[in-house]
């Protein structure tokens, strides 16, 4: 059996780099939660911040 391995998919605990939940669900070191939060709010500055870091950890679309 072959298990392939999906880089964009982080099933694994870890605490959150913004608010310090243990989240499983996480893209770049903040988690789900954050990650609506940053979109919402009218303050683009940390969503563009976490936009660069995505293209960064897995390049341009
Ligand atoms: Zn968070």
């Amino acid at each position: 059996m072959t298990v392939t391995a999906d880089h964009t998919v982080m099933a694994e605990p870890r605490p959150c780099e913004r608010c310090s939940k243990v989240s499983l669900l996480w893209v770049v070191g903040r988690c789900a939660d954050c990650i609506a939060e940053l979109g919402l709010q009218d303050d683009r500055t940390e969503y563009d911040a976490w936009k660069a870091d995505v293209q960064a950890e897995y390049g341009r679309k």
